[in-house]
C-alpha cells in the first residue's frame, strides 16, 4: 500500500533527465504517494524536466539557476505560496568545469573551485535554510554525495574537495535545524552513468573499476537510490541525522581487491 509518504509534499531539484538520481528518488516517492514539485536548470532542461515531472502528476515545475539567488527565493515564495510549507527536500545538484576533472587537482583554479563550491556545496546550505523556514518538526532533507569526498579517485579534483565541504554542511545543518525536528542526511552514491557523471575524466574506467571490486560486485541502480532517499525522508529514520549513508555496493569499505576480482 502507497503509504509512506502519504499526506507529505517535497521538493526535488536536480532533475535533467530521466537518468538522473534525482529521478530515481523523485518515482520511490510518487510511488509512495508523496506529493511532489519541481525545480529545472534553464529552459533547454526545462523541456526534458517538464513531461517527466507531469508524469509523476507535479503541476509545481519551477525554473531555478542555484547561482541566481533570486531564482532560489522565488522558489521557496512560490511553493509557500502553494504549500504553505514543505515536509522533504531533495538537494542533487553539483557542477564544475569539467576541463578540471581531469588531470591533477593542484592545477585547478581559484575561479572554477568558487563556482564549483558555490554550486555543488554552498547551494545545499542556501536552500536548506530557505526550506527550513517553511517544515514542520518531522520534515527531513537530504543532499547527494560521493566517496571521492574522503579517499582520492583520479580526476574527480575539486568536486572532492566540494563533497567534503558538502558532507560537513551536512553535519552542521543536522545540529542546526535538530531542535526543530527537522533532519539532514546525505547519500553518498555509487558511480552512475548521469549527464554529470559523465563530466568526470575518465568516467568509464572509474566506474568499471569500482563495479568490479565492490563488495557486490556490481554498480547502484536509481531504485537502490530511490530506496534509500524514501528512508531517509520518511519516518522509518526518524532517529537518523547528519549521517553520510552509502549506497555504493560497498565500495567504501574494501582496502584492497578482492581476491575474485583479482583472478577474473
Ligand atoms: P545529473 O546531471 O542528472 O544531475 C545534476 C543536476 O545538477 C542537473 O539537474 C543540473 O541541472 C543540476 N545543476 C547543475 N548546476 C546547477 C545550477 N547552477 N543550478 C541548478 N541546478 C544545477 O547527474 P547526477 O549524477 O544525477 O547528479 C546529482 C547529484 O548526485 C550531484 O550532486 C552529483 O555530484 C551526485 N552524485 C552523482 C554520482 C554519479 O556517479 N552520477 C555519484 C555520487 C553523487
Amino acid at each position: 500500500m502507497p503509504s509512506l509518504m502519504q499526506g507529505k509534499r517535497g521538493l526535488i531539484m536536480g532533475v535533467a533527465n530521466d537518468h538522473s538520481i534525482a529521478w530515481g528518488i523523485a518515482k520511490a516517492l510518487h510511488a509512495q504517494g508523496a506529493e511532489l514539485a519541481f525545480t529545472y536548470q534553464g529552459d533547454a532542461l526545462g523541456k526534458r524536466v517538464k513531461p517527466l515531472a507531469e508524469s509523476l502528476n507535479a503541476d509545481l515545475i519551477l525554473p531555478c539557476d542555484v547561482e541566481d539567488i533570486a531564482s532560489v527565493d522565488a522558489t521557496f515564495a512560490a511553493i509557500k505560496e502553494k504549500w504553505g510549507g514543505l515536509d522533504f527536500l531533495v538537494h542533487a545538484i553539483g557542477f564544475s568545469d569539467k576541463n578540471e576533472l581531469k588531470g591533477r587537482y593542484a592545477d585547478t583554479t581559484r575561479a572554477n573551485f568558487s563556482r564549483t563550491m558555490v554550486i555543488s556545496c554552498f547551494s545545499f546550505t542556501e536552500v536548506a535554510k530557505r526550506a527550513s523556514e517553511i517544515m514542520k518538526p518531522g520534515s527531513a532533507m537530504i543532499t547527494l554525495t560521493f566517496g571521492g569526498s574522503t579517499r582520492v579517485m583520479p580526476n574527480y579534483n575539486v568536486m572532492g574537495v566540494a563533497k567534503a565541504a558538502l558532507e560537513a554542511s551536512v553535519r552542521y545543518l543536522a545540529s542546526d535545524f535538530g531542535r526543530q525536528g527537522i533532519r539532514v542526511n546525505a547519500v553518498s552514491a555509487g558511480p552512475v552513468r548521469t549527464l554529470a557523471g559523465s563530466g568526470i575524466g575518465d568516467s568509464r574506467a572509474m566506474f568499471a573499476f569500482q563495479q568490479k571490486h565492490s563488495p557486490l560486485g556490481r554498480g547502484v541502480t536509481l531504485e537502490e537510490l530511490g530506496g534509500t532517499a524514501l528512508y531517509l525522508l520518511s519516518d522509518l529514520s526518524g532517529g537518523v541525522t547528519g549521517e553520510t549513508h552509502f549506497v555504493d555496493s560497498g565500495y567504501n569499505i574494501i582496502s584492497m581487491p578482492h581476491p575474485d576480482a583479482l583472478k577474473a
